[in-house]
């Protein structure tokens, strides 16, 4: 059976480039949408969503940076894949843009192939990483195993609490994804929960503490959240 297309939203408010970008989509078989703001972004993702957003940074009314911002604290939307467009000038926007949770980014001006190739790319890793029936993950000396319920490393096994082991195995499930406190939150404790997103930050300074692999790993990303990088893996 055939893969349904992947539908894209674009973002841009330079109906010139918008176009652009939508027929090189559109010729490797993509589905896309245009939004010429952020706030039609925002109305979009709600009404239609899209499986990959190309984000704009330079946007009326309110910028890339918040729309990226916005998704990302939306327990619904916040893992939704997000390349962001911003332009050479704007190199400081580009690292808060990561930082506020884009998977990658493309800077202007840009060959529209190569911003499609980033797209395929995006996508493979995710298709590596999103699986939700995967039972067991490893990162560097580190090994999880859920039918097991059991962590180690190096092969010596690790004792964690419940809470920590869900918080491990959901950043191990979105490796290079900036996860906020509300998500984690949320997915960890419930919605229930009565604590507040400190809480996430005690569990990850002790999981900091019982594995040190993940000292360097877990990055602090400012003012949202989490996100596990295996940068640390290749050093
Ligand atoms: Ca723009």
């Amino acid at each position: 059976m055939p893969l349904a297309p992947k539908k894209i939203l674009i973002v841009e408010d330079e109906p010139d480039i918008a176009q652009l970008v939508k027929l090189y989509l559109e010729k490797e078989g993509f589905h896309t949408n245009i939004a010429t703001s952020g706030v039609e972004a925002l109305k979009l993702i709600k009404s239609d969503r899209p499986d990959l957003l190309i984000l704009d940074l330079m946007l009326p009314e309110i910028d890339g940076i918040e729309v990226c911002k916005k998704i990302r604290t939306t327990p619904d939307t916040a893992l939704l894949p997000i390349i962001m467009l911003t332009a050479k000038a704007e190199e400081s926007d580009t690292i808060i843009g990561l930082e506020l949770g884009a998977d990658d980014y493309v800077t202007k001006p840009f060959s529209p192939k190569a911003l499609v190739a980033r797209v395929k790319a995006l996508f493979r890793r995710l298709e590596r990483t999103d699986d939700p029936k995967q039972s067991s993950f490893s990162f560097g000396p580190l090994v999880m195993d859920l039918s097991r319920h059991e962590v180690t490393v190096k092969g010596k096994e690790v004792s964690l609490t419940a809470k920590e082991f869900g918080l491990l195995e959901h950043l191990l499930r979105h490796p290079g994804r900036v996860l906020t406190r509300d998500v984690l939150l949320n997915a960890i404790w419930g919605y229930d929960y009565y604590g507040t997103t400190r809480t996430v930050d005690v569990h990850i300074r002790r999981l900091k503490i019982k594995i040190p692999v993940l000292n360097d790993a877990i990055i602090s990303v400012k003012s949202l959240g989490y996100k596990l990088s295996d940068q640390v893996l290749d050093k």
